[in-house]
């Protein structure tokens, strides 16, 4: 249903778990857990999120400075990125959770598809990864051991958690990192 969150309940964005979703007013059975930058609804549906309609109807303001609301940031996209990617991810594509407001990452050109919050023995299987991150932190000044010593402490479900992604075209893995 979502070409860059292939599996969201799997990620932990979205649960199985009967409910009246909130803005179709429908029974569903796989509810989103993710953020919503926006209105809040207690009980919705992956149909809404992929139509749309989710975004819409969560926004905040009305008319003309209405603003749809997002389920994840898109901060420092690639200028070859067209806009109705960004849009399409940040608009109908599930987020996921983290410790601050996560952003999105892309790679070829697109969008890259989120496979889900990693641990170091999660990251370890995808070298290209691990060497994105320490290229990261290498550009804010981290020495070598230090930046050793963060990656091997990643925890997927405590702090630091790093976040892993797949490029869609050349199979590149990338992720990015946070911690409370
Ligand atoms: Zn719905
Ligand atoms: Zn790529």
């Amino acid at each position: 249903m979502f070409r860059y969150h292939p599996d969201p309940i799997a990620t932990g964005s979205a649960e199985r778990a009967e409910h009246v979703c909130h803005v179709c007013g429908q029974h569903r059975e796989v509810r989103y857990t993710g953020p919503i930058y926006g209105r809040r609804a207690e009980n919705l549906c992956l149909s809404c999120i992929s139509s749309g309609e989710a975004a819409r109807a969560l926004g905040i303001g009305a008319g003309g400075l209405a603003q749809p609301a997002q389920f994840s940031d898109a901060v420092g996209v690639p200028a070859d990125v067209p806009l109705d990617v960004v849009t399409e991810i940040t608009q109908r594509t599930p987020g996921f959770v983290g410790w601050q407001q996560e952003s999105w990452l892309f790679h070829c050109a697109d969008g890259a598809a989120f496979l889900g919050p990693a641990g170091y023995h999660d990251l370890a299987s995808h070298p290209d990864a691990i060497s994105m991150i320490r290229a990261d932190l290498r550009r804010s000044g981290w020495s070598d051991g230090d930046a050793d010593e963060l990656i091997r402490g990643f925890d997927r479900t405590g702090e630091p958690t790093a976040y892993l992604f797949g490029c869609l075209h050349c199979g590149a893995h990338l992720a990015s990192w946070d911690s409370g």
